[in-house]
């Protein structure tokens, strides 16, 4: 069987990637996506409001890689 093998581009890889240096990005207070730090205009809501907070951008970025972690998860443990 083939070993689950992370995806670069998958959502949980770009959490960690995020995570890993959250000054490089920042949180829309929109519509709570994470965005690039040199966005000027959120791409999904158009907002110009963002939290850069780097400890913001760390914790949406792991709420957004644990949601789609926990569906794989609470079926393998059943
Ligand atoms: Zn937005």
């Amino acid at each position: 069987m083939a070993t689950p093998t992370p995806d670069p581009d998958s959502r949980e890889a770009k959490a960690a990637r995020i995570a890993a240096n959250p000054a490089s990005y920042k949180v829309c207070e929109g519509c709570d996506s994470i965005v690039g730090s040199g966005v000027v205009l959120c791409p999904n809501c158009h907002s110009y409001r963002f939290d850069a907070t780097p400890e913001s951008v760390r914790r949406q970025a792991l709420a957004l890689g644990s949601r789609e972690q926990t569906s794989v998860t609470a079926g393998d443990l059943s």
